[in-house]
């Protein structure tokens, strides 16, 4: 505080909290301890109005940056979790399925699957240059979306003949080199969390925390009928519970990097929890991992 009472933004050079003069800190001292006191942004609104946004955002910025591998099977709500802890605390999400997805978008569209579903391997191998995924920040919804070649593919590689292609695209050895090294690119200034299958045992081997992720078949086909009716999109629930077994049969049995759990991640089940027990349960995980609790 300044010699009339109000505090100051200079804190925020020091490297402390960012404090807007106004703020009365002892209002919002009571249910939150001290160490997180600090990583508050106070926000004076108004005349008389006073909003604490209390952000575990401004709380890691003074902290250590780690990386969050979320590994595990299909469709069990692995994006939706480390989505909404990357926003919570202000770190970049990276969804690698979406970049198998994407391989696997641009051979279809390039024709490099042949009449019996088979990948034309030299071919592709030959292409791989021409593919370039990045991810943008959708400014309204503040969600990433996925981009193959510059164009917003990220309904299109959702489809179910995109689902019915990708675990033989990602069993490539070459297709898992070029992405793996992609990735591992996007994590070099940590502050990330990424999920997949193959995170934690062949990306980021270091990774700071590993969570795995299960639930059952049933569960994930249910979650991803639902997301696809909700996005408008064609559904059959046995047709996906079908496909969903299918990849993980694909996925763990594959040469390259097959989906199995680090020896060091830590195992969620999820069929019985609700998106925010899951979410609470994550944030904890994280907590620990940074040595904040
Ligand atoms: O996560 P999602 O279901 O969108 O991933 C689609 C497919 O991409 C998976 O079934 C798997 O075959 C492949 N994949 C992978 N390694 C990753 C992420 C996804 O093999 N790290």
């Amino acid at each position: 505080r300044d010699e009339s009472g109000q505090w100051r933004e200079q804190q925020q050079q020091r490297g402390g909290p960012f404090i807007r003069s106004g703020a009365e800190f002892g209002a919002f001292q009571t249910p939150i301890g001290l160490r997180e006191i600090s990583c508050f942004q106070f926000v004076a609104r108004g005349e008389s109005g006073l909003y604490a946004m209390i952000s575990l955002h401004f709380k890691v910025k003074h902290m250590k940056k780690i990386i969050i591998a979320i590994d595990g099977f299909s469709s069990c709500g692995k994006s939706t979790m480390a989505k909404e802890l990357a926003k919570e605390i202000g770190y970049i999400y990276v969804d690698t399925g979406a970049m198998y997805r994407s391989v696997t978008l641009f051979a279809l569209r390039a024709g490099l699957f042949d009449a019996d579903g088979n990948i034309q391997r030299e071919e592709l191998r030959d292409r791989m240059h021409d593919i370039d995924i990045s991810f943008r920040l959708n400014p309204d919804t503040k969600r990433p979306e996925t981009f193959l070649n510059g164009e917003n593919v990220e309904r299109e590689i959702r489809s179910m003949e995109v689902s019915e292609r990708v675990s033989p695209i990602a069993a490539v050895d070459f297709v898992r080199a070029a992405l793996v090294a992609q990735q591992q690119r996007m994590g070099r200034e940590k502050g990330l969390v990424m999920d997949g299958r193959d995170i934690g045992t062949a990306v980021f081997p270091q990774a700071e925390l590993k969570i795995f992720v299960t639930a059952t078949a049933e569960v994930r086909a249910q979650r991803r009928f639902d997301e696809l009716q909700e996005k408008g999109m064609p559904a059959c629930y046995d047709e996906i519970l079908r496909n969903v077994q299918e990849r993980d049969y694909i996925d763990s049995h594959r040469e390259v990097s097959p989906l199995r759990k680090a020896a060091d991640a830590i195992e969620l089940d999820n069929s019985h929890l609700t998106l925010a027990q899951q979410q609470e349960w994550l944030r904890q995980r994280y907590l620990e991992a940074v040595g904040s609790v």
